[in-house]
């Protein structure tokens, strides 16, 4: 039996973990109202940089899982969080949704293609030929290349869709520069959530469905791990990896 005595706070991935293509997991619903009503400090992670967390809270609830809004950190959050201790009220040019634009308007960053401090690559369906010259030519000239997130393909229900790792591998490509990524398995993503309630490494849990992001990152930043196996993560995928989480549960429905 697994000593969880010590955890006090948590951090749990969102898809595979909580939800799974717009349905609750098991235990999801119940684990949440556990933590509301003991007080728990406890956030959702999300490398998704699409929406803002008001959006995804939305969402979740509309899917009928009910997390408010400020217990949600996503990628964007985690890379405003980055800007403002690296150059507070800086400038960057943006590819990206509202979920990264608000993040970066939020900590008085302006965006700007004249000159920028940054150039700072999110999740999006919507770039196109010109924003993606913009951008390279701001790197050639001087900004510092940043991306919310590395993965190369999102889900959909007709198959695999580019992601911001796929976008920002074209604009490396042409510049020669590559991005310093903030969320998963970057464990900034979780150190910057722990600050943000206050939360301790050697008292936080983390629940995640991979074991490339979620539990590298949750070892690499001192956390108590959880993999749970109703994401992408079987016996054999575990056992492909020089490392083990902490523990290994069927869902989150086992930590209620
Ligand atoms: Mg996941």
């Amino acid at each position: 039996m697994v000593d969880r005595s010590k955890i006090t706070s948590w951090l749990t991935d969102m898809d595979g973990v909580l939800v799974h293509e717009g349905h609750v997991l098991p235990g999801a619903a119940e684990l949440i109202s556990k933590w509301q009503a003991e007080d728990t400090p406890f956030l959702v992670l999300t490398n998704n940089s699409i929406y803002t967390p008001r959006d995804l809270s939305a969402r979740l609830t509309a899917g009928g899982l009910n997390v408010p809004e400020e217990r949600i950190w996503t990628s964007a959050l985690a890379t405003a969080a980055f800007l403002d201790k690296q150059m507070p009220k800086g400038s960057a040019y943006v590819i990206g949704e509202t979920g990264l634009t608000q993040a970066l308007h939020d900590i008085g960053y302006t965006q700007t293609d004249n000159n920028p401090d940054y150039v700072v690559l999110g999740e999006t369906r919507n770039f196109n030929f010109e924003n993606l010259t913009k951008a390279i030519r701001l790197i050639n000239a001087g900004a510092r290349f940043i991306a919310t997130n590395p993965d190369a393909t999102g889900p959909s229900a007709d198959g695999p869709l580019p992601a911001t790792g796929s976008v920002a591998a074209l604009i490396t490509k042409a510049t020669g520069m590559e991005p310093y990524i903030v969320g998963k398995p970057n464990p900034m993503m979780f150190r910057s959530a722990m600050r943000k309630i206050g939360a301790h490494s050697e008292s936080t849990g983390m629940i995640g469905d991979r074991m490339d992001t979620d539990v590298v990152a949750g070892i690499e930043a001192g956390l108590h791990t959880v993999l749970v196996l109703t994401g992408i993560a079987d016996d054999a995928e575990i056992r492909k990896y020089p490392f083990r989480p902490t523990e290994i549960l069927n869902s989150v429905a086992d930590l209620v």
